[in-house]
Parts: C-alpha cells; sequence; structure tokens
C-alpha cells in the first residue's frame, strides 16, 4: 500500500503534497560532490539525506525513482588544487602530467573514487543511482546553453568570458525565489567570476570562463569572439539535469548553501536558456556543525568518514545519527552523540534478534499494522525520522518480543525488513552464533592427545579422547592436526 508524500518546498517555504510530473515517475537531481578532496561527513549529510529522500519515495510512496547525482570535476578547486604543485596532489595518484585537462581529470578520478568507496561504506547503494554524470562529459551541451541565453539578450561577453545579465533578466523575471537577496547591494554591471561567492558579492555572475594560461579549455567561438574557456559552475548543472532527466524535473536537492547562489542561478539559467523552470520542488538539507560551527574545509574544522573509521567508527552509525535528526534541522556532531547512535541502533538490532526466537501466543496483528500506518505515514510526511524512531521505540519498550506468537513475530519482521530498505542499518537475521567457548582444560587435554598420537601411543590418545568426551567435547583429526567441537545432542 502507498502512503502520501509531503515534502518541504524551499520554492514555496511550505510543506506540499508530492505527486510526480509524470505517471509513478520521480526524477530526482541531487548537486553531488566537488571532487577536490576527500569528502566529508558534512558533505555525507547532505547526499544522506538525498538517500533517504529517494528511498522513502520508492517505499513509503510506491514510486519508482530516477535519481541523479553529478560530479563536480572542473571548477575553481579542482583546478587549483590539481594544479603544479598542490598539496591535494597525492603521492599515489602517480605523476602530475603536463597537459592541464588530463592532470584534472587523473586528480578528480581519484577522489571520485575514495568518494564511491564513501557513500558505500555509509549504506548508499550504487545501484540506485540512475547515472552520475561527470561535468567534463556536457561540455558542448554548456556551450551551447551559454550560446542560447547570449542570443536571447540575457549573456554578454566581455575578455572572453561570459556573464549572466542579472539586471536585465529582473525586468524580465524574478531573481532570488529561494533566498531573500538585497538588491539595494546589487550593482549593475558588477561581475564576479568565482563559483562561490556570497550574497554580499551579489553581481552578474560568470557562465563561462575565458581561458587562463596553464587551466583546461576547450575550444569555443561565441559571435565570432573566441571564448576559448570552460564553464562555471552553476551552468554544469542547469545543463546535466536537462540533458539526463529532462526539464522540468520532480526535485532538486542539495545543501541549504547551494540556494545563493548556486540554484539561483541554475533557476534563472535554466529560465533564460530553455524557457523553462528545472523542478518542481527543491528540497535542501540543514547543516552538519561541529562544535556548533557549520563543518567546511575553508574553516579546517571537519572529519572525513576516513577519520571517523580511523577512530574505530562503524559507518553505519553515522548513517544512524544523520536519520536520528531531521534533515531539516541543524546537527551538531559530537563522538558522545555518536556513541548515543550506535546505541539506540544496537537496540533496535537486538530487538530484532529476538524477534526469531519468540516462540508464544500473542496475536500483535493490529498493532503492527497501527505501527506500520503511524511510521510509514510520518516517513511520508516531510521525512521525519525523529518521529518514526521514536515511534519505534515507544512500541519495542511496551512490546517485548518473548510472547509473540510466530506469525506475529514474521509480521513485525516483514514491518524491519521494509524500514531497513530506507535506514538500511540492520541486518534482519537471526543473531549469528557466538563463537565457541572451549574450556582451557579441554584444549589442554587436546593437546595432550595430539603429542600421544605422534609418538604412537594409541591407548593413551584413547584415554583422553574419553576423557575430553565427558567434558561434552569431541576431537576430530584434520590435515593440519585437529579440531575441537562440542559433541552434538
Ligand atoms: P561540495 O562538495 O562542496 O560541492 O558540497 C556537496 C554538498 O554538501 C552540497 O550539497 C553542500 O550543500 C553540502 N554541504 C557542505 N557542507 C555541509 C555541512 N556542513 N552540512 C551539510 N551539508 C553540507
Ligand atoms: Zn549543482
Amino acid at each position: 500500500m502507498a502512503y502520501p508524500i509531503y515534502l518541504f518546498n524551499s520554492l514555496t517555504r511550505k510543506i506540499e503534497k508530492f505527486t510526480p510530473l509524470e505517471d509513478n515517475l520521480v526524477r530526482i537531481y541531487t548537486c553531488g560532490p566537488t571532487v577536490y578532496n576527500f569528502a566529508h561527513i558534512g558533505n555525507l549529510r547532505s547526499f544522506l539525506f538525498a538517500d533517504l529522500l529517494q528511498r522513502v519515495l520508492k517505499v513509503v510512496g510506491k514510486y519508482k525513482v530516477q535519481w541523479v547525482m553529478n560530479i563536480t570535476n572542473i571548477d575553481d578547486k579542482t583546478i587549483r588544487d590539481s594544479s603544479p604543485g598542490s598539496t591535494a596532489w597525492l603521492p599515489e595518484m602517480g605523476r602530475q602530467v603536463p597537459d592541464p585537462l588530463k592532470r584534472l581529470i587523473k586528480f578528480t578520478e581519484y577522489y571520485r573514487k575514495k568518494f564511491i568507496e564513501d557513500i558505500r561504506k555509509v549504506g548508499i547503494n550504487l545501484r540506485d543511482f540512475y547515472r552520475m554524470p561527470k561535468a567534463t562529459d556536457y561540455i558542448p551541451q554548456m556551450q551551447e546553453l551559454v550560446r542560447k541565453i547570449v542570443e536571447k539578450g540575457f549573456g554578454y561577453i566581455v575578455n572572453g568570458s561570459v556573464y549572466f545579465d542579472v539586471s536585465k533578466w529582473r525586468q524580465h523575471d524574478l531573481y532570488g525565489k529561494l533566498y531573500h537577496i538585497d538588491f539595494e547591494k546589487f550593482k549593475e554591471g558588477s561581475r564576479i567570476d568565482a563559483d562561490s561567492y556570497d550574497k554580499e558579492e551579489f553581481s552578474d555572475f560568470a557562465l563561462w570562463k575565458a581561458r587562463k594560461e596553464g587551466e583546461p579549455y576547450w575550444e569555443f567561438v561565441l559571435n565570432g569572439i573566441n571564448c576559448s574557456g570552460r564553464p562555471g559552475w552553476h551552468l554544469e548543472c542547469s545543463v546535466m539535469e536537462r540533458e539526463i532527466l529532462g526539464l522540468p524535473f520532480d526535485i532538486h536537492t542539495g545543501g541549504v548553501d547551494l540556494k545563493f547562489p548556486h540554484h539561483e542561478d541554475e533557476i534563472a539559467q535554466s529560465k533564460a536558456g530553455y524557457g523553462v523552470e528545472p523542478t518542481v520542488f527543491w528540497c535542501h538539507n540543514e547543516f552538519l556543525l561541529v562544535d556548533g560551527q557549520k563543518m567546511s574545509k575553508s574553516l579546517g574544522n571537519y572529519y572525513t568518514l576516513r577519520d571517523l573509521i580511523d577512530r574505530g567508527v562503524d559507518p553505519l552509525d553515522f548513517r544512524y545519527l544523520v536519520f536520528s535528526a531531521h534533515y531539516s534541522t541543524q546537527l551538531n556532531f559530537t563522538f558522545q552523540a555518536l556513541a548515543s547512535a550506535r546505541k539506540a541502533r544496537f537496540r533496535i538490532q537486538n530487538y530484532i534478534y529476538s524477534l526469531f526466537e519468540s516462540y508464544g501466543v500473542e496475536d500483535k496483528s493490529a498493532k503492527i499494522k497501527e505501527l506500520r500506518d503511524k511510521i510509514f505515514s510520518d516517513l511520508g510526511y516531510d521525512l521525519q525520522t525523529p518521529k518514526a524512531l521514536a515511534t519505534l521505540f515507544e512500541f519495542i519498550n511496551e512490546n517485548p518480543p518473548k510472547e509473540f506468537s510466530q506469525n506475529s513475530s514474521k509480521e513485525l519482521l516483514k514491518l524491519f525488513g521494509d524500514l531497513n530498505k530506507i535506514f538500511n542499518v540492520w541486518t534482519i537475521e537471526p543473531k549469528p552464533e557466538e563463537k565457541l567457548f572451549i574450556p582451557e582444560d579441554v584444549k589442554k587435554l587436546a593437546e595432550l592427545r595430539f603429542e600421544a598420537r605422534k609418538n604412537k601411543n594409541f591407548s593413551e590418545a584413547d584415554r583422553l579422547r574419553e576423557e575430553i568426551k565427558q567434558k561434552g567435547f569431541q576431537v576430530v583429526d584434520t590435515k593440519e592436526g585437529y579440531q575441537i567441537l562440542p559433541i552434538e545432542e
């Protein structure tokens, strides 16, 4: 049974009922990583949010999903950090090749692969992605969009770079739908080249940047002018989402910091060039904080997943921690919070184990149905994971599984199985066998028997075998020596 889905739309600032544009299919675009370094766990929160969303749409809404996440492999940072002498170039990447584009690809491919390893570890399945496009594979289409924007009069060329004319666009359409922009600060005709900039620096932004010595570039002639160079970051997403999903698609996700300028600029570009809004729903996750501050590479206050693993953390505990807070609230990361997440995760895991061992008579069907309805409705209503987990704990506390009938246990295991298609942090299996405990005296007797056999003292060996048997164990001779096993009843 499908449950309704509601989502907070940053565009309308309201929770709205979600229905896909096309039949039963949901098309989602997630702004992916900029692959110039290892992703930090704040970045991972934003990809876990998108993962949660696509899983809820599938499991709770019963939709089909096409999930696209791009790889930003060309922008200011990837160029900066792949350049000669950069400390981000690690020895295991091999030699720094002279050709700037080849060098950029070699550098970004290394971090792209590391990124894939990281997202798998936090429970994101690669098969859930419809595509993971790289920006450098869409350059001709990007040039095409620049051309269109200029043709329509919303772009202009300065020294081989192409800029978006914000004041002209504002006479035509709204700019600043997602984010409150103070237009008093806007200086007409002022331009910014940086891919990321603050609202204080708000000006015309670069669609395409003229070639700089030593940087990767693509040939491009526009209106008879040599504009050889490379795309701006915002343009990349406008193009990839249209090429792969078509416009408009259903949902666009990213962290709150991307509302401006990245997503505002994306909307302006797509509308100016293609004449269509890129998406219906804009969904943004809040930040992961550390010591009350945004975790970010520029502040240097960040952990990568590798840092956590080095400290013995199970990445699935991090996944659980992220889902223990609502995506729209800030989450302060501490190791204590991570330990609590682990405890809570295992409390549920142990409950699941015990469901395999209940042989009572209690029929819990009605309660389980109620539980499913409540949890799935809460997940469907703007992905309320904390509420869903609270409901689950309440049930667990009030319903020890020992007395459940086998049928009820099966029903509940089915519900946990479905929940795990979303949370993906548990195993729905009986508890693995404890490692066999063999007492020290049995080990000693087995060793003595082995020696006796080696010395061809078979009567002593048989006597020792009998003594071991009295203690509930048997010795089986193997090629390598012997093995001690418990005696089966
Ligand atoms: P980047 O690799 O810098 O392009 O960022 C990838 C994603 O991570 C974007 O959606 C950002 O909004 C998001 N992001 C960056 N820092 C944080 C943070 N501290 N908490 C949550 N999301 C973040
Ligand atoms: Zn993007």
